[in-house]
C-alpha cells in the first residue's frame, strides 16, 4: 500500500467537499465528462473495505446508499454506477456516479475510453442542477450522520 505521506486522499480533499465527518467525507469529483460523480472517502488511510469494522462498513454503505437515493430522486439517471477500485490510490473510497445513455463513456465504465463526443448542452444542463443536488446531499448527510 502506498504510504500515508504520499497519498493524495490523505493530503488533499480531491474534489468539492459536500459534507465532512470524523470517519469519512463526501466529495463531488470535478469530472468534466461525468459531472454527477461523487465519492465517499474514508478518513483513515486503509486500503480495503474489510479493514473497517462491521459497524464502519454499515456506515460507509449507508453513505453510498444516501448518495444513490439522492441522485435517483433529483436527477433520474439511466443508471447509477457504484465502484471501489483503489488500484491507483489504495485509500478506501467509493465512487457513486450518475450515468446516462448519452454520456461520453456509456455503456462502458467511467475509466474506459470515451465512446462518443460529449453533448455540451446536456453537460451544461446537468451542471446547472448540481448545486441543488449538493445541498440535498449535505442536508441528508447531516440528518443521518450529524452536523457538517
Ligand atoms: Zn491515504
Amino acid at each position: 500500500m502506498a504510504d500515508h505521506a504520499s497519498c493524495p486522499l490523505c493530503s488533499t480533499d480531491v474534489g468539492h467537499v459536500i459534507w465532512r465527518g470524523a470517519d469519512f467525507r463526501l466529495i463531488r469529483a470535478e469530472d468534466v465528462l461525468l459531472p454527477a460523480f461523487y465519492r465517499v472517502v474514508w478518513t483513515a488511510h486503509v486500503a480495503e473495505f474489510t479493514d473497517l469494522t462491521a459497524l464502519q462498513r454499515m456506515s460507509c454503505m449507508d453513505a453510498v446508499t444516501l448518495i444513490e437515493q439522492t441522485l435517483r430522486a433529483r436527477l433520474q439517471p439511466d443508471k447509477i454506477n457504484l465502484a471501489s477500485l483503489g488500484n491507483v490510490v489504495p485509500h478506501l473510497h467509493w465512487h457513486v456516479i450518475a450515468r446516462w445513455r448519452t454520456d461520453a463513456y456509456w455503456p462502458q465504465s467511467a475509466w474506459s475510453a470515451a465512446q462518443r463526443e460529449a453533448d455540451t448542452a446536456q453537460l451544461d444542463a446537468l451542471r446547472a442542477r448540481l448545486p441543488a443536488v449538493d445541498a440535498a446531499l449535505a442536508e441528508a448527510f447531516s440528518a443521518r450522520f450529524g452536523a457538517n
